[in-house]
Parts: structure tokens; C-alpha cells; sequence
């Protein structure tokens, strides 16, 4: 049997359970860190860095294109429905993940974006679901319960970890209280 599963990675830390996890399964695990919102691209690169230590560590290949790193395009794509933007930010990293899977044939894809408790779990296994069958099968998984262990693990390893989830809006939600603040208020 065809074990080969393609594993969209968002970052280091979110991956490390998820990989264990599915070479515990038997899954011949290929990750693949495919994410067009980061800002900015120092941000970028250093989730980039982290993911491939991971990679590294754990045995597995990671398929990287930084040619396809596209803050433009992703803000276009959310530009005028910015309160909606994860389901759309979900659809194009996912839908590149299928593009590829089918490409590589590889019979399973899924995503480290199950493994985070930040995010609209439900709404990406919804979308995984919709958009695998025929020659890749998503592989629906709740990879919340790892969660623990991949911080453990990352702060152990030293794996770079984010402070907000990717996007200038979600930076800017991030800081937004400093607004109006100096270092002198404390
Ligand atoms: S908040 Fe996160 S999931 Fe939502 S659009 Fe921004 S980067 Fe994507």
C-alpha cells in the first residue's frame, strides 16, 4: 500500500506532534511549507527555518518554493472581506497542497493547520474534505491533542515560535494595545 502523504506545514512548532504522529500510522510523511500570508518576510523566512530544523529532525523531506511566496496575492485575495480572510487564507494553502499532491501522487494530503487551537478547526477539515477524493484523499485528524507536546518539544529544540498567526491584520492584533503607549508607561 501507498503510504505517502503530503503535509502542508504551516511552521516548525505546529508540525512536530502532527509528523510523529503519522509516521506512528505508518504514513510515509513528505511536508510541504507553503505559506503566502506571512508578513513580513523576515517573519517568513524565519518559519521557514524552523520548519525545515523540524524536517530535518525528524527525518522526513520538506518541499519548500519560495518563488511562491506572494504577499500581494494573498492580500488581494482577502482585500474587502478582510473579517472572512482565514477561510480564504485556508483555501489557498490548501488548495496548493492538492495541486501538488495530485502532482507528486500522493494518494493522502493534510495540514498542520488541524494541529492549532487558535484556529477554526472546523472550518479547515470542512475545506479539506471538500476538496479531496479522486487521486489524493484528505486525512481528516484532530491533531489538537498533540498540542502540549509540540510546544514542549519546540521550546526544547529551540524552534522559532510566532507570536501572532501570520497575516499584517493578525500582527496588528497582536500589538494593537502598544498603540498610544511609549516604553515610558511601561
Ligand atoms: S489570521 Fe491567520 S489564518 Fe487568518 S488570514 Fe491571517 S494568517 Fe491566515
Amino acid at each position: 500500500m501507498d503510504t505517502r502523504i503530503l503535509l502542508h506545514i504551516c511552521c516548525g512548532p505546529c508540525s512536530i506532534s502532527v509528523i510523529r504522529r503519522l509516521q506512528d500510522q505508518g504514513y510515509a510523511v513528505t511536508g510541504f511549507f507553503h505559506n503566502p500570508n506571512i508578513h513580513p518576510l523576515s517573519e517568513y523566512l524565519k518559519r521557514r527555518d524552523g520548519c525545515l530544523e523540524v524536517a530535518e529532525r525528524l527525518g522526513i523531506k520538506a518541499i519548500v518554493k519560495d518563488e511562491e511566496y506572494d504577499p500581494k496575492g494573498f492580500l488581494r485575495a482577502v482585500a474587502w472581506r478582510e473579517d472572512n480572510r482565514c477561510f480564504h487564507c485556508y483555501a489557498m494553502r490548501l488548495e496548493r497542497t492538492v495541486s501538488i499532491a495530485k502532482r507528486g501522487r500522493f494518494p493522502f494530503f493534510t495540514s498542520t493547520l488541524l494541529y492549532s487551537k487558535m484556529q477554526k478547526h472546523d472550518e479547515i477539515a470542512r475545506l479539506g474534505k471538500d476538496m479531496g477524493g479522486g487521486k489524493t484523499a484528505f486525512h481528516y485528524e484532530d491533531f489538537r491533542t498533540g498540542w502540549k507536546e509540540g510546544i514542549e518539544t519546540s521550546k526544547e529544540w529551540g524552534i522559532y515560535r510566532q507570536q501572532y498567526c501570520g497575516c499584517i491584520h493578525s500582527e496588528f492584533e497582536r500589538y494593537k494595545g502598544q498603540l498610544g503607549k511609549t516604553e515610558k508607561d511601561g
